[in-house]
């Protein structure tokens, strides 16, 4: 995402009634504090401007969608989207995934959606990407013992990576795979595009997508 700094963001995002502001204070309490039920948790990670969580909310409100997003100008987007709008199953969080186990507790999640993530292409900073093995320890800390993660990407180089991450990981398997989604009609069915997803599919690029889980 291309960053720019956006003067009043960080206030914005404050402000907004759809952004948990202090998470780890949330940590095992999102169903109880915030939304009020006891219905499942699905988060984003890397949700930038927010189309797809923000879609998936208002198609299921019977699921909470936590969306975390580590730049507040990125996040300004989504919340101006919504603004306008009462959608209580959709919060956001303005923080850095790497430390994800602060914010939320054993089991607490129930899927994880990785959408166009940050590739990270150089070989030393292979740690950072959200698929590494670091990531899928935490992810199998947090997610319910039948969660799952779902990752979709356009670039080839991460997807391999993430594929062999998995495969070499002792407790996570892939479950569902395919090179090309949009023309896949099983995995197909339903899919929300995320705004990388359009952007690059409309320049003729094939989406990968996989889901993971134990
Ligand atoms: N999911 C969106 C955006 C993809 S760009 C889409 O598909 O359109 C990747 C986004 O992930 C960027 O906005 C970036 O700021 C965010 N991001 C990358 N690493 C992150 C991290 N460690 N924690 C939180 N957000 C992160």
């Amino acid at each position: 995402m291309r960053l720019r700094n956006i003067p009043g963001a960080d206030e914005v995002v404050t402000n907004s009634p759809y952004c948990i502001n202090n998470p780890a204070q949330f940590k095992g309490l999102y169903k109880k504090e915030i939304f009020k039920n006891d219905n499942p948790i699905h988060i984003e990670i890397g949700m930038g401007k927010g189309q797809f969580i923000t879609t998936l909310a208002k198609e299921n409100p019977d699921i909470n969608y936590i969306g975390i997003e580590r730049y507040t100008s990125v996040l300004l987007r989504a919340i101006q989207k919504v603004e306008e709008e009462d959608i209580p199953n959709l919060r956001f969080i303005c923080f850095d995934a790497n430390e994800i186990l602060d914010i939320f507790s054993c089991y607490e999640v129930d899927r994880i959606y990785l959408n166009f993530s940050d590739p990270w292409p150089k070989d030393r900073h292979s740690k950072r990407r959200l698929t590494s093995s670091n990531f899928l320890n935490r992810y199998n800390t947090i997610l319910a013992k039948d969660g799952r993660i779902e990752f979709k990407t356009d670039n080839r180089g991460l997807f391999d990576f993430s594929v062999e991450e998995i495969e070499n990981h002792p407790l996570w398997k892939i479950t569902e795979i395919t090179y090309d989604l949009h023309n896949d009609a099983t995995m197909n069915q339903g899919n929300v595009m995320t705004e990388y997803e359009e952007k690059f599919s409309s320049q003729g690029n094939p989406i990968f997508k996989l889901v993971a889980s134990r």
